[in-house]
């Protein structure tokens, strides 16, 4: 039986992003990894009840969640990332690969909360959910 990996459901190909499109991985890197892997796609941010296509989001230094706009979207990304932990444990996944850059997902650099495209080094708040709770995670640039 194939071990079980977590996909962010956009590097998966599904039109999940914040502007609707998605992220899918080159079709040789989608091939391996099928074929070693029993894929699992999984969105937090649609699972935690934002919409799709969505103003996008930035954590804040307080570690609010707030949308371009100035709404406070935190309670919808803390849930998504308790139902990705709790996907985890129902399904006995240890590993994950998460989308990089994106405030739910990454595990290397996020945007600094200004909207003006500066990278700080952090993890998304599913990412670091995942990571307390023992589970591996790499992003794409990682593979
Ligand atoms: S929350 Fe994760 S899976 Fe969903 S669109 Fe963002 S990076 Fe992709």
């Amino acid at each position: 039986m194939k071990q079980k990996l977590l996909i962010s459901a956009c590097l998966y190909g599904e039109n999940v992003r914040y502007d609707g499109k998605n992220s899918l991985l080159p079709s040789e890197i989608f091939q391996k990894l099928s074929k070693k892997y029993d894929l699992i796609p999984f969105c937090p941010e649609v699972e935690g009840g934002l919409e799709t296509p969505r103003v996008p989001n930035e954590i804040q230094k307080d570690g609010r969640l707030i949308d371009r706009d100035g709404v406070d979207n935190s309670d919808a990304f803390e849930f998504g990332a308790i139902k990705t932990l709790q996907l985890c444990i129902k399904k006995n996944i240890k590993i994950a690969l998460l989308k990089s850059q994106s405030p739910s997902c990454s595990n290397n650099f996020i945007y600094d909360g200004t909207f003006s495209k500066k990278l700080i080094k952090g993890d998304g708040v599913t990412a670091k959910l995942l990571k307390l709770n023992s589970i591996k995670i790499i992003n794409e640039t990682e593979i």
